[in-house]
């Protein structure tokens, strides 16, 4: 048998989080030690990929093998009157650089002899008798099951259509302005005209941040906007002007967030994974840890010979209150920083992030609830009654759950 008519157990399509992360779950999986993997990379968009800054929280350590550029353990927030650094006592707050982590995972992947990192763009696939057979322009490769982490979740039948989109600049400037210890998870005091809008701040040292400027809003803003928006921040709140200051790296972002439950299957074997599959979470667009346990969650129904069937990625609970913030970013915008100046004020910082995490318990939820204004939410509750009653779950998208 050629190379370029390999069969294998699962060919994953595209290195990026996703994709490398399901890669890694599974060649270490000790269930799944006898399966072949292929993971496909185009090399026409891997750079892009690459160029991402992922931040995420944890308390349980790191999912391995994570290359961590920085971590910090003090946050601060800037919202209405409310001005807080707030320490964090048993989770760290981590930022990870698209670069290393593809460049360790598929170091540690190459020593995987089940492992073939193919570099190629997929062209097309279709399902045969014996599996997914994939067309690497003008190779062809199969698979029993193929997963997919390319492509745009479906949206179409969601009733909240946001984006979260941002422009980052990391910037290194001759003053020391910057504290290390202290990234800027969210700071509102920026014109929130176009949708809700906050800057975010992770010093890496006394001279050297990224800077991001960062909306929820339906459409994205003229490049030429948030280059704007950003240095007159950086004037405004660390007294440097765009000559005293430069830029390093740039990067920019646009990540769906809708309430629908988006398809996970395109057939009995095509599964997508990642952003693909409509896992960030929908009110804030967080990925990076639902990523990893979404790829730990196949893997392990892998090794149990199940098809990885996708479980709802939040529960009823947490889809409600996801679906009732949709709600008033879409409708209610001037509620929005009231809201979060009350969230931040009124709750200890790891309890706000465990809650945004989905890891609150429902007493904490209930203690979340009673400590931001109630009535947006009230008025979200009755516009979206039907989605209540169904967990959450838009009735127009229920046919597509896979
Ligand atoms: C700039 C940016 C910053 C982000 N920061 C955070 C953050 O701080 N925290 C957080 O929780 N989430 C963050 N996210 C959201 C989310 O974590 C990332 O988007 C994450 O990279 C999604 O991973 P993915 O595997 O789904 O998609 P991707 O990483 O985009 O991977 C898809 C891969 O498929 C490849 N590909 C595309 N077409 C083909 C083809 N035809 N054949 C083969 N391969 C193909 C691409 O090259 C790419 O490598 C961020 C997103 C962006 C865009």
């Amino acid at each position: 048998m050629s190379f370029s008519q390999r069969h294998y157990d699962y060919i994953i399509g595209g290195a990026g989080l996703s994709g490398l992360s399901l890669c890694w779950h599974i060649a270490t999986h000790p269930g799944l030690q006898d399966k072949t993997i292929a993971l496909i990379e185009s090399p026409d968009d891997e750079q892009n990929a690459q160029s991402k800054t992922w931040c995420f929280w944890s308390k349980d350590g790191l999912p391995e093998p994570v290359p961590i550029r920085h971590s910090w353990h003090k946050l601060e927030i800037f919202a209405g009157h409310t001005a807080l650094t707030a320490p964090l006592e048993k989770m760290g707050y981590y930022c990870v650089q698209g670069g290393d982590y593809f460049a360790r995972m598929s170091k540690k992947l190459s020593e995987f002899e089940a492992v073939d990192v193919i570099r190629g763009s997929i062209k097309g696939y279709g399902e045969t008798a014996r599996g997914v057979k994939i067309d690497v322009g003008g190779k062809s490769f199969s698979a029993s099951c193929f997963f997919k982490s390319f492509g745009k979740p479906d949206l179409s039948r969601a009733r909240f259509k946001l984006l979260q989109h941002f422009k980052g600049i990391e910037i290194e400037t001759k003053k020391a302005v910057f504290d290390p210890l202290t990234a800027r998870m969210m700071d509102f005091r920026v014109p929130q005209q176009d949708g809700a809008t906050f800057v975010y701040v992770l010093p890496f040292s006394e001279n050297k941040a990224l800077i991001e400027y960062t909306l929820f809003s339906p459409s994205v803003l003229a490049e030429a906007a948030y280059d704007t928006a950003i240095a007159d921040y950086i004037t405004r709140y660390f007294g440097i002007e765009p000559g005293s200051y430069h830029i390093t790296r740039s990067e920019t972002g646009v990540i769906p967030m809708a309430d629908s439950i988006h398809q996970a299957t395109q057939g009995a074997r095509v599964q997508l994974i990642g952003t693909a599959s409509g896992i960030p979470k929908a009110s804030t667009g967080y990925a990076f840890s639902r990523i990893h346990r979404q790829a730990r969650q196949i893997a392990d129904a892998l090794s149990a010979a199940e098809v990885p069937r996708r479980k709802a990625d939040s529960s009823a609970r947490f889809r409600i209150y996801d679906l009732m913030l949709l709600d008033i970013l879409s409708r209610d915008l001037g509620q929005i920083v009231p809201v979060f100046e009350a969230l931040f004020a009124n709750n200890p910082i790891e309890r706000v992030l465990r809650f945004i995490d989905e890891q609150t318990t429902f007493t904490e939820d209930l203690q979340v609830m009673a400590s931001v204004p109630w009535y947006p939410f009230l008025r979200a509750g009755f516009r979206n009654a039907d989605m209540l009653l169904k967990g959450g779950v838009n009735p127009r998208t229920i046919s597509s759950r896979g």
